[in-house]
């Protein structure tokens, strides 16, 4: 066999055995090329919503691309882009006027970040921190990762990371202590934005906070005047049970960054949205208020077209009942293994569900991540637990027997891995 030139995201090569080729993928299913079929609960690292290769959007990015490839967004703009951002605006949360394109998660954030700042540079008012809660994640980029948690996974960059202003994680029973840091550091008038993951924190640890946290979070950053970002690059898009998980604490944030979700997972693309408040202020006669962002691909049309194809696809399709049944099938499952002692901080977010393997020892987890995703692969199933923390967020065309075989193999597998089976 050639060896491979692809040098993989978050993968030690030294540990990790060949990648298994994908040949096609279907619904919940990648397949491959010998025709073997994974789940993929994980919904391939959370971008795929309705299901791998959704007809619709696929054939919107067929048609699409008999009429474009890419087009500057300088001097020019497309259907695609104008009837997305026109779309966006309508489901979003109430406020949001503007829509700002670029290709991933991590540009939105940045995009947002930069947002931020140049709202306050423009207005003349000197505010320039930034306020970020605990076990958040961002993205990869310099930026994204100076506003994300701290660890083994940037500390090679630390040198090159901004600081910022961190917020204890609002555990429950301690949801006080988070709203007060806030105050506090809203009180020195030099906070320009809070950056939070609504309701989870996805990479963090699938950590779930509750809805009221984010609605006083929100009461304290409009009372101070600085800025309310939503990062809903994992949250939205019904993860959580609502298109937005902001609006399960009924509010409205001044930035809300997009992107996974967006074309149901089909291709790379990502918005920021923001208030007219933020665009007027970048609005002037005066060419250095301009906002001075852009990518190469910044609204590709074809990527429009399937996230245009995306949202025709939650107006037409019964999403939010599959989501509700996803939902009510995750209770089930979870509510057995609740008193389960291998596993404790069993919770449940909308379509995500989580839990912790209990380790026999400290350190033990680390070594024992690639051994339980070895073994999920070998069941058919794509899960990759984040350390000890074992979760599901499969697309929501996943029927209610996919998933059980999803548990089964979880119970299986945590069995193995403590050496009781
Ligand atoms: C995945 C993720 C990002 C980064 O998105 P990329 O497309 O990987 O750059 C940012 N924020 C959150 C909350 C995410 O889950």
């Amino acid at each position: 066999m050639t060896r491979s030139a692809v040098w993989h995201p978050f993968t030690q090569h030294a540990l990790e055995p060949p990648m298994k080729r994908i040949a096609s993928t279907k619904g919940a299913y990648l397949i491959d090329e010998h025709g073997d079929r994974f789940l993929d609960a994980i919904s391939s690292w959370w971008v795929i919503t309705h299901g791998h290769r959704h007809p619709a959007i696929m054939k919107a990015i067929r048609a699409a691309t008999e009429a474009y490839d890419q087009i500057i967004l300088a001097e020019f703009s497309h259907e695609p882009a104008e009837t997305l951002a026109r779309g966006l605006i309508e489901i979003a949360p109430a406020g949001l006027s503007h829509v700002f394109y670029s290709d991933s998660g991590s540009t939105s954030v940045e995009v947002a970040l930069k947002m931020a700042l140049g709202y306050f540079h423009n207005k003349g008012e000197p505010r320039d921190r930034i306020v970020v809660m605990e076990a958040s994640y961002h993205g990869d980029t310099i930026g994204t990762m100076s506003t994300g948690e701290r660890g083994v996974f940037n500390a090679a960059y630390e040198s090159l990371l901004f600081g910022v202003d961190r917020l204890p994680f609002p555990a429950a029973g301690r949801e006080e202590q988070t709203l007060d840091a806030f105050e506090a550091f809203c009180r020195s008038g030099r906070v320009a934005a809070l950056i939070v993951e609504p309701l989870v924190l996805g990479a963090g640890g699938m950590k779930i906070y509750d809805a009221r946290v984010l609605a006083g979070l929100k009461e304290i950053a409009t009372r101070h005047a600085c800025l309310f970002i939503a990062d809903e690059v994992m949250t939205g898009w019904g993860r959580t049970g609502t298109m937005f998980a902001c609006e399960q604490a009924n509010i409205s944030p001044d930035i809300l960054c997009t992107s996974k979700g967006l074309t149901g997972g089909s291709l790379p693309l990502a918005a920021t949205l923001c208030t007219s408040e933020i665009f007027n202020a970048h609005l002037s006669t005066d060419r250095r208020k301009t906002f001075f962002h852009s990518s190469s691909y910044t609204a590709n049309p074809i990527a429009c077209a399937a996230a245009v194809a995306n949202l025709e696809v939650w107006r037409s399709e019964p999403a939010f009942e599959r989501i509700g049944t996803l939902e009510a099938l995750h209770r089930q499952h979870l509510e057995r293994l609740r008193g389960d002692a291998r596993f404790t901080h069993v919770r449940q977010a909308g379509t995500i569900a989580a839990l912790d393997l209990i380790a026999p020892a400290a350190g033990y987890l680390a070594e024992a991540g690639p051994r339980l995703r070895r073994l999920f692969r070998e069941r058919g199933l794509l899960i990759r637990p984040l350390g000890n923390v074992i979760y599901l967020m499969p697309p929501y065309c996943v029927t209610s027997d996919e998933l059980a075989r999803a548990y089964d193999a979880i119970d299986e597998v945590a069995s193995i891995v403590l050496g009781k089976a």
